[in-house]
């Protein structure tokens, strides 16, 4: 096997590294490119970003990664992928991408707002981030009762009143694991349908201590250093509208998630919800040498293994990319 070129080149500019293949972020989609860039002999230089691993190391269980019969951790995914990654060179380095010029290649990328990176290609996996409510007290209230992943936090609330805002198969799966070992678990939905596949709708309403509170808005969350409470309000807008509040100790946000694009929107199309656009059938970003893999530019699918077949897809293409330039 050809030795891989050595991923730092002088570039004559203090403190900046030229890389033929630069990957921002560190979930399936990142690791996977990271594998196949690497055994492609690119040596490519991963950032992984504030959430190393990415939302799988907030997952408890996954059921539907294949391969795995009997299940297998989020966490131990991740550990695996990037194990995987590392085994055929691929340099991960801990740092978030702050700043990007585009304009020309190579294309310069800021990191942590100093480190400066010249690279051919670049290959966006930064996935997408929780959002919240923005309601008065969420933010001050986060981490004293309020969080963004019941897998993550769920463990400090054994024996205790929780709630989850959501309808989806993230909000249904966070209540009933919730309901393994908290007292009770308010499942918070604002219409009278729940957007869950049928499974986890099904596996929900079957939880004895859980309760579905159908059309019901939060309104405004109570308590001064941690959460005791949150007042939520009925069919808000119609006649039947009526204020109800829940006494909690913890309050679980899972009503989805915002793409992490901002830091490439001058220079990377995306869309209104700002997932970056892709060519269809393809990871190719309307600049060419910029590749966009996984959830920051999948709306639809946001699965782990659709994340990681796109990753794939980057490396491949970027491969391609960097032949037909310099042939
Ligand atoms: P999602 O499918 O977008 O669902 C978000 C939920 O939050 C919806 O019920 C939505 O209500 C509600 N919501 C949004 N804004 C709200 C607000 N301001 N106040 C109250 N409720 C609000 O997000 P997700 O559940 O995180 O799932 C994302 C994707 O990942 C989906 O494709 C899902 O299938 C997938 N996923 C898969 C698995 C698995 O396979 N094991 C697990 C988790 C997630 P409306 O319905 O009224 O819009």
């Amino acid at each position: 096997m050809e030795t891989p070129a050595s991923p730092v080149e002088k570039t004559g500019v203090d403190d900046v590294e030229k890389v033929r293949c630069l990957i921002i972020g560190s979930g399936p989609a990142g690791c996977t490119a990271a594998i196949y860039a690497s055994r492609a002999n690119l040596a490519p230089v991963l950032y992984e970003g504030l959430q190393p691993g990415g939302q799988l190391t907030t997952t408890t269980e996954v059921e539907n990664f294949p391969g795995y019969p009997d299940g297998i951790t989020g966490p131990e995914i991740m550990e695996g992928l990037k194990k995987q990654a590392i085994r055929f060179g691929a340099d991960f380095r801990w740092g978030e991408a702050t700043a990007v010029d585009f304009s020309k290649r190579p294309f310069t990328v800021t990191i942590d707002d100093h480190k400066v990176i010249w690279a051919d290609t670049v290959i966006i996996s930064t996935g997408a981030t929780a959002k919240y409510l923005g309601i008065p007290d969420e933010k001050r209230l986060a981490g004293a009762g309020v969080s963004a992943c019941a897998t993550c936090d769920g463990f400090f609330f054994r024996g205790k009143d929780v709630a989850v805002v959501g309808g989806g198969d993230t909000a249904t799966e966070e209540a009933v694991y919730l309901s393994n070992f908290c007292n009770k678990v308010y499942l918070i939905v604002r219409r009278d349908e729940m957007r869950a596949s049928k499974v986890m709708r099904d596996r929900v309403m079957k939880m004895e201590n859980v309760q579905i509170l159908w059309e019901h808005q939060t309104k405004a969350l109570l308590g001064d250093k941690l959460l005791e409470g949150a007042i939520l309000v009925y069919r808000k807008g119609t006649l039947d509208e009526k204020e109800v509040t829940i006494k909690i100790d913890g309050f679980f946000l899972a009503i989805g998630h915002k793409p992490n694009s901002g830091v490439f929107k001058e220079y990377i199309e995306t869309d209104e919800v700002g997932y970056i656009k892709t060519i269809p059938g393809t990871t190719k970003t309307n600049i060419p040498g910029v590749f966009a893999c996984g959830d920051v530019q999948d709306k639809v699918y946001r699965q782990a293994v659709t994340a990681a077949g796109t990753g794939c897809m980057a490396a491949i293409e970027v491969e391609r990319f960097l032949t037909e330039q310099e042939s």
